[in-house]
């Protein structure tokens, strides 16, 4: 308990030395836990920032953090709905058969969901356990598909 014993000698001399003569007020009591917080926070190296607005894209846009001046397909998607990470497939496109109990039964292996893939150059597959969705061209997720009533989110990506 030494670094705890420290740390009430460390704020009862603060206190002792008050008041500063340059700062006629006084702190309140609350203000004291705040002295602490730096040593709490986060490392920036695990710091984590979500895209805005979240993208699905063709298979020829680069994935990771998207925004308005870099949009890039998302790839930390989970849906809010079934609670499952979103998966997607390169070059492939979604048969219009799929449906929700198809996904349920065979999300997220590959080789149980491959007989609704078709193969098509430029197309990115996605699918939680409950939707799918096939892009080639650039989308915002929420924004220009929200008739299709997308639940996906992104979960933040590190800042490296
Ligand atoms: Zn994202
Ligand atoms: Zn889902």
């Amino acid at each position: 308990m030494a670094d705890l014993d420290d740390l009430l000698n460390e704020l009862t001399a603060e206190l002792d030395d008050d008041p500063d003569p340059r700062s006629p007020v006084r702190p309140l009591p609350s203000n004291i836990p705040s002295r602490f917080a730096p040593k709490e926070q986060i490392p920036v190296s695990a710091l984590q920032k979500k895209c805005s607005p979240v993208f699905l894209s063709g298979s020829m846009t680069a994935v990771g953090l998207g925004s308005h001046s870099s949009p890039r397909s998302c790839d930390k998607l989970i849906c809010l709905a079934c609670d499952c990470r979103v998966v997607s497939f390169d070059n492939y496109q979604w048969t219009d058969d799929v449906d929700y109990l198809f996904l349920r039964n065979n999300y997220p292996d590959y080789s149980r969901l491959q007989c609704h893939l078709r193969p098509r150059r430029g197309s990115r597959a996605y699918a939680c356990q409950c939707q799918h969705q096939s892009a080639i061209e650039t989308r915002k997720v929420g924004v220009n598909l929200v008739s299709s009533g997308l639940k996906w989110t992104c979960t933040s990506h590190p800042i490296v």
